[in-house]
């Protein structure tokens, strides 16, 4: 793993795999992101037993994939004895762990897999690195049916896949009932009357003039409703924050903040009105929290909560955006059947699932 989500994703089937006794985990961690995931282990009390830090500055994924892949080798080639490896998603590390266990022919277990746009360059490269997965994984955890189903369409044998649903739900819920200590501006923003909005965007589909239109329309429900405060963790990427300081900078009732640890994040997840993300974890844990999503894409490869009336597609025009916020914030009954949809991505026993049909095919009883 290497990413901050997959990090989310990964850590409650580690921490379920050491709680049954016989089985001994070991993380390597790619270090594709360095200060979000060293928050991210510090949250869950894990530690990586390997660090390949392999993030330079401007990096092209060319180099990117050459190091992922000479890192993890070179493990690998020390340790010959895994059982199975696990991957995550569908970023670039997903991909490199499952092709270097196929390498050294090592079984390869893929968590939330089949997930799919069938747009190849969207979302881009993650949509390659996920179906790249498929052919190599010996066992296919989808978090829903639907997923499941495009694994079968590609052909992979039905009883190498298992509906789990996803772990993020896990990691959210085992986490979300805790009181943590905030930063300061959250606490704020949190404790200040009015209605929250918490936005997250950072898909680089929509740099520049999609995040242009997106922080427009935040400012322009800043000045529609004197009662509705907004928040919006940056990303770290710089054509994020610099489009998002030029529009939202010093503007009343809108904070911009660096990107919120795992604890500040969910705390302000909990307390907010509407969530605004392009981030496809977001999607998958506001519903839980029973907080309706306006997806800012113009697809999403979790169609699933659009289905359950949790989360609409409202892409990254201007005009669109603040016509379906007014809505909900005008609109109690609007709001209502958003806010009771059922989450379909999973309900906290997902690396329960996990660690359960890991072992039984171990064990050949699959
Ligand atoms: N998240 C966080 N702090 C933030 C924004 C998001 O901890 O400032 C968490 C969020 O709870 C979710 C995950 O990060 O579990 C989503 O990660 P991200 O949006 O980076 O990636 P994606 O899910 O789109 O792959």
């Amino acid at each position: 793993m290497g990413t901050r989500p997959e990090i989310i994703k990964m850590a409650p089937v580690i921490i379920q795999a050491r709680k049954e006794g016989n089985i001994k985990a070991e993380i390597l961690h790619t270090g594709q992101h360095r200060t979000l995931a060293e928050e991210m282990f510090k949250h869950f009390e894990l530690t990586p037993d390997y660090d390949l830090a392999v993030m330079q500055e401007n990096q092209s994924l060319f180099e990117l994939t050459a190091r992922i892949t000479n890192g993890i080798g070179e493990v690998l080639e020390k340790n010959s004895d895994y059982d199975m490896i696990f991957v995550q998603g569908d970023t670039t590390s997903a991909f490199l762990g499952a092709l270097c266990g196929f390498y050294k022919k090592i079984p390869v277990a893929h968590i939330e897999a089949g997930l799919r746009t069938k747009d190849k360059y969207s979302p881009f490269p993650e949509e390659i690195n996920r179906r790249l997965v498929t052919p190599i994984a010996s066992l296919h955890f989808a978090p829903t049916k639907r997923a499941a189903e495009m694994l079968l369409a590609e052909g992979i044998e039905e009883k190498y896949i298992k509906i789990t649903g996803n772990t993020v739900i896990d990691a959210l819920l085992q986490s979300v009932e805790k009181d943590y200590d905030l930063l300061p501006g959250v606490e704020r923003i949190l404790e200040m009357p009015g209605r929250l909005i918490l936005v997250t965007t950072h898909r680089r589909e929509n740099f520049g003039e999609p995040h242009r239109q997106i922080f427009q329309a935040l400012l322009d429900i800043s000045k529609k409703y004197e009662d509705v405060k907004i928040l919006l963790p940056l990303h770290l990427n710089p054509n994020v924050r610099n489009e998002a300081k030029l529009i939202l900078d010093d503007k009343p009732r809108i904070l911009l903040t660096e990107p919120l640890s795992y604890r500040n994040f969910i705390t302000a997840m909990k307390y907010s009105t509407i969530i605004m993300s392009d981030s496809g974890g977001v999607q998958e844990e506001a519903p839980s929290l029973h907080k309706p999503v306006l997806v800012l894409r113009d697809s999403t490869e979790r169609p699933e909560g659009v289905e359950t009336g949790a989360l609409k597609i409202v892409g990254t025009c201007r005009k669109t955006i603040v016509e379906e916020t007014s809505r909900l914030l005008d609109d109690a009954e609007a709001y209502k059947i958003m806010a009771e949809a059922p989450n379909p991505y999973g309900d906290g026993k997902s690396s329960q699932r996990i660690v359960e049909e890991a072992c039984k095919y171990l064990r050949g009883l699959n």
